[in-house]
């Protein structure tokens, strides 16, 4: 700990080296345990954004940590010219957990909407994309083009052509889809773009317009996935099931990793040599993706999550400054009053409070805390966001 640099050298190395993407808090996390993290003068946090819903399982969990030392010890990169045991046994475990069919392996949310993307053209070539306003995939060109915000889009153009947006109406959206769609690339909840579910009859139209032309219905649950709502893939708690899912952010436990997931009859739809990537599916990601899985496929934790999200939810509501709240499971969505600046209370909620929380845009803050947070830390985090509204 005495050897750690301070935070202002942080700052000054990154003014002089690091490209200037990001806009950092000045904080200095250099531990974290379960829904704790620590900065470098020895403070204390309390975790509800969870690494922007990476740590599902928690920060550290000692099962995941016990998997990667294990298997950093033994062996961590041998490309997929060969074969190793973890990275068969998590597609296996991915197929049977949702859709029952083949998994492709990559590295980052946005690689597993560009397979996903890529599949679609395969099984339909030349075939259209259709995205939802508000939606965001990524920030690679497909996932890129696939993110209908002018901000984000508009400095990198000419994007990737092909993508179609629409509104998230149903009768829309059954109209814009034709013999000529490959896809319909949607989240089953918007995260984003500030927590917002897609209505049934949405998903419905989806599903019907996707059947009635043969286009592939993809639910990108990067952010919904692992349990983050209640079940460990959303669509598991709509009423439509998707052709092909996409998995990352949760999926390796605080590790860098991302997955396509086909039912059976897409299963085969790529061939040797129609992608690939050298990381993906490494046995140090893999070992610590199966323990993830598991720990966040366990129906005691699910239920948990469910009743814990309403504890959240029901107590946001109570907050005098909150005039919205929305979401399923431990993925909510609190919009406050006109007036009140959500960037604001969130800086403020850092520094003042110890919460570790985040704004989706101007006047919404996202709660996403480890899946396996406590009733007690619940009532602690509220307890804070209120005191900062008195
Ligand atoms: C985070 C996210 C992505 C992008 O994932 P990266 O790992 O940052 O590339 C794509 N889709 C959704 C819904 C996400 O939440």
């Amino acid at each position: 700990m005495s050897t750690q640099p301070s935070l202002a050298e942080l700052q000054e190395l990154e003014r002089r080296y690091a490209v200037p993407t990001y806009v950092r808090n000045p904080v200095q996390f250099v531990r974290g345990e379960g829904v704790r993290l620590w900065d470098a003068d020895g403070n204390e946090y309390l975790d509800f954004l969870a690494g922007i819903s990476v740590l599902n399982v928690g920060h550290c969990h000692p099962r995941v940590v016990e998997a990667v030392r294990e298997q950093a010890g033994r062996l961590t990169h041998a490309t997929n010219l060969y074969y190793t045991a973890p990275a068969m046994q998590l597609s296996q475990r991915l197929s049977d957990s949702s859709l029952g069919g083949k998994v492709f392996l990559c590295n980052s949310g946005a690689e597993a909407n560009e397979a996903a993307i890529k599949l679609a053209r395969r099984a339909r070539p030349g075939g259209k994309i259709i995205v939802l306003e508000d939606a965001f995939h990524g920030r690679t060109y497909g996932a890129l083009s696939a993110t209908p915000q002018e901000s984000k889009q508009a400095p990198f153009a000419p994007l990737v052509p092909g993508f179609e947006v629409v509104a998230k109406d149903p009768a829309d959206l059954d109209a814009v889809v034709d013999e000529d769609t490959a896809a319909v690339l949607l989240e089953p909840i918007q995260g984003e773009t500030g927590i917002h579910p897609l209505a049934a009859e949405l998903l419905s139209a989806a599903r019907a317009a996707c059947d009635r032309t043969g286009a592939l219905l993809i639910f990108d649950e990067i952010q919904t996935g692992m349990g983050r709502t209640g079940t460990l893939w959303a669509y598991q708690q709509t009423n439509v099931v998707p052709d092909a899912l996409t998995s990352a952010k949760a999926l390796g436990g605080g590790l860098p990793i991302g997955a396509l997931v086909t039912n059976g009859a897409l299963a085969d739809v790529f061939r040797p040599g129609d992608h690939g990537s050298t990381f993906a599916g490494g046995p140090l990601v893999t070992s610590a993706a199966l323990v993830a899985l598991d720990i966040c496929s366990d129906p005691d934790l699910l239920t948990r999550v469910q009743s814990l999200g309403e504890r959240l939810a029901a107590a946001l509501t109570e907050l005098p400054l909150v005039s919205n709240v929305r979401g399923r499971g431990l993925m909510v969505g609190c919009d406050l009053v006109p007036g009140v600046s959500a960037p604001e209370l969130v800086q403020r909620a850092l520094v003042e409070q110890r919460l570790v929380l985040n704004a989706t845009g101007p006047s919404t803050i996202r709660f996403e805390p480890p899946l396996i947070v406590q009733e007690t830390e619940i009532d602690m985090a509220v307890a804070r966001v209120g005191e900062l509204m008195r």
